[in-house]
């Protein structure tokens, strides 16, 4: 591959030594930022350039739509091409197609997206609550017990075994599964598990199937292995027999799915399963700042319970950059109309829309910073690739397209797809906000993934456009939207942005309420915080607010993960100068320091809302504006001005 970029170029030795190991099983165990994905990547590149592989023989799996995504961008800038890059059940789904009329036959059967409509079905015959929340608790119940390889006869045995909290009585939860599983077979329905159950069913009993695709497929990789389902890795052994052309990539610190079947026993049980593998462990942070870095090693050297292999700690490879940022807020709308604002500084200083990221525990958290940020006008994207295909705008823009592209107009296809789209509200000049402004970014994005086709594929026309469209919609691979990320924490691991700010830390949320009392399940959320911290390359923000609504009683806390992780003299900013008066009548009897996080004592420790003696906490804002002020005025006098603080009073001095 004359010309194409070294796939070895710029790694660190053990990277290198991950790199380049021979053909067979190899595992990196290692911390987040330290270039996992990276060293995956580059080994299937220098398998390739070296002519170890040809790169369609190369399957890399990973969890999520936008990771995958992510690796095939990498794998291109590297001038691969026909590697595979996808999540599991996007591979599943490819090969499914290929074999299904081999190993099943007969009609064709249809995906279901969600399980409730079904599962409601069920639990109605059975008298089981329909609400909204109990359906959703039942189909999380069955895609746990499918991931996890049990079948509905076992499923009490499982949940002692496992003590599990129910959503209903075991027996119940059996028997909705049961009725699940036959409704949906009836009606000649796959729901996402089943992609995997029937690929593993197809390779483990149709013999020339598992031999024609082991031909076609020799060299595999998973990232994130430490979050595989048994489901996921019984696809996988499928897809293995007995050949080990295995290099599997993962950290269980950043372990967060288990609440789902995942586990990272196989990835710290790799070298029992392979003895003669290559183990490579990475310690080297690439991704964040020192002081980032820093918080992520306190985050997780205080969990519970670690087990070896997952002791690593990271060392920050990247020049200091600013202090993560604490700051707590009266209420929620507070919090997020700073936090947009703090967003919009960002832009004006020249960080890029797609480099900042919020990120939450929960997906209701997202409304009030839609809102904060539709109000200062700044263009935002929710992530997760169903959303934005299930949106209303795109579903009309498709059906439109779709309709145009039978009844084959001609002309140049970016062109083609604006004048189609006009109608749907895609109008020369954007809406200054609101749905509006989304609705026509989301439609820019198709026009921008027509311009893309144009540019890749010679005489790309129409059908051959909607036809991109349908792939992506089935990977969940969504085109570009350029806009601030909005997501939840699970959704954001493997990513990274130049800013993150993580909202919302209070108990009850991060952690979670349901986990309270479960240390296992507590354990999980506090990886939840590492993973979410560790997205940060430069800026990074945590915050939280008192109070849900505006104006309401402060009854929640700072999330428990934060004792003991802000700096003793760090200033935690305070927004509304009246809230500590206001707060005093709602505020329960306990109340924290809100510098230092302990228990206030004493009539002026609860007057000033922190001990005594704690530093004064100021805005953070104010504090920098001071900084520049001082820096300025210096210049401007040739003298030093010191700006001095006293617990009321604020004095500058030339
Ligand atoms: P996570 O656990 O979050 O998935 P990771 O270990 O997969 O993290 P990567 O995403 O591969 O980490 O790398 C983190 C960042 O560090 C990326 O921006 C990557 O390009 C950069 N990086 C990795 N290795 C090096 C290196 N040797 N030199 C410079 N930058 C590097
Ligand atoms: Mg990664």
């Amino acid at each position: 591959m004359a010309g194409a970029p070294d796939p070895l170029a710029g790694l660190d030795p053990d990277q290198l030594a991950a790199v380049t190991a021979p053909r067979g099983p190899v595992c990196v165990l290692a911390g987040a930022g330290t270039g996992k994905t990276r060293t995956i990547v580059s080994r299937i590149g220098h398998l390739i350039h070296a002519g170890h592989v040809s790169a369609g023989q190369v399957l890399a799996v990973t969890f999520t739509a936008r990771a995958a995504g992510e690796m095939r961008t990498r794998l291109r800038a590297l001038d691969i091409h026909a590697a595979q890059a996808r999540t599991f059940h996007a591979a599943a789904l490819r090969q499914l197609r290929y074999f299904w009329p081999r190993v099943v036959g007969g009609e064709q059967w249809e995906l279901i997206d969600g399980k409730l409509r079904l599962v409601g079905q069920v639990a109605n015959k059975l008298g089981i609550g329909t609400e909204r929340e109990t359906l959703r608790d039942l189909a999380s119940e069955i895609e746990w017990a499918k991931a996890s390889l049990i079948a509905p006869a076992d499923y009490p045995a499982a949940v002692a075994r496992f003590r599990r909290e129910t959503p209903a009585p075991a027996e119940k939860v059996a028997e909705v599964y049961t009725g699940y599983e036959a409704l949906k077979n009836r009606a000649h329905q796959l729901d996402f598990d089943d992609l995997l159950l029937h690929t593993a069913a197809a390779l483990e009993e149709h013999s020339a199937v598992a031999e024609e695709f082991r031909d076609r497929y020799r060299c595999f990789v998973v990232d994130e292995y430490q979050d595989v389902t048994p489901l996921q890795q019984r696809v996988l052994d499928a897809w293995l027999g007995r050949r080990d052309d295995l290099t599997v990539v993962g950290d269980a610190n950043q372990t967060i799915y288990s609440f789902a079947g995942a586990s990272a026993r196989p990835l710290l049980d790799f070298t029992r399963r392979f003895p003669e593998a290559t183990v490579v462990r990475l310690e080297r942070d690439y991704r964040s700042t020192p002081e980032v870095v820093s918080l992520a090693n306190r985050v997780i050297s205080a969990a519970r319970d670690r087990p070896a292999g997952s002791r690593l700690r990271l060392i920050g490879q990247r020049k200091p950059g600013p202090d993560p940022v604490f700051v707590e807020y009266d209420d929620e709308p507070g919090e997020a109309t700073a936090v947009a604002g703090r967003i919009k500084d960002l832009i004006d200083q020249g960080v890029a829309l797609s480099e900042i990221a919020v990120l939450f525990r929960i997906n209701a958290q997202s409304e009030v910073y839609e809102q904060a940020l539709t109000e200062l006008g700044i263009p935002y994207l929710v992530r997760g690739g169903e959303r934005f295909f299930n949106r209303q705008e795109i579903r009309q823009a498709t059906a439109t397209l779709r309709t145009a592209a039978v009844q084959s107009p001609t002309g140049e296809l970016p062109k083609l797809v604006r004048s189609l789209l006009e109608p749907l509200g895609l109008t020369a000049d954007p809406p200054s906000g609101g749905a509006a402004r989304e609705r026509w970014e989301s439609l820019l994005a198709l026009v921008e993934l027509a311009e893309e086709l144009a540019a890749t594929v010679a005489d790309a026309d129409l059908a051959r456009y909607v036809h991109e469209l349908d792939l992506r919609a089935q990977a969940q691979h969504p085109p570009t939207v350029e806009g601030v990320t909005l997501a939840s924490l699970h959704s954001a691991k493997g990513l990274e942005w130049d800013a993150v700010f993580l909202v919302g830390l209070v108990d009850g949320t991060l952690p979670i309420q349901h986990a309270d009392g479960n240390e296992a399940q507590i354990e999980e959320e506090r990886r939840l915080l590492y993973v979410g911290v560790t997205r940060a390359r430069e800026h990074l923000s945590l915050t939280w607010a008192l109070a849900r609504a505006e104006g309401g009683k402060r009854y929640r806390r700072r999330s428990r993960f934060l004792y003991g992780l802000i700096p003793e003299n760090h200033p935690t900013a305070r927004v509304a100068a009246s809230a500590t008066r206001r707060r005093d009548r709602g505020m329960p009897m306990i109340r924290h320091c809100r510098v230092c996080g302990d228990e206030l004592a004493g009539t002026m420790a609860f007057k000033l809302g922190r001990c005594e003696t704690c530093p004064v906490d100021l805005d953070h804002g104010l504090l920098e504006r001071l900084r520049q002020w001082r820096l300025e005025r210096s210049k401007a006098l040739r003298v030093p001005v010191y700006v001095i603080f006293t617990d009321a009073t604020l004095l500058a001095i030339a």
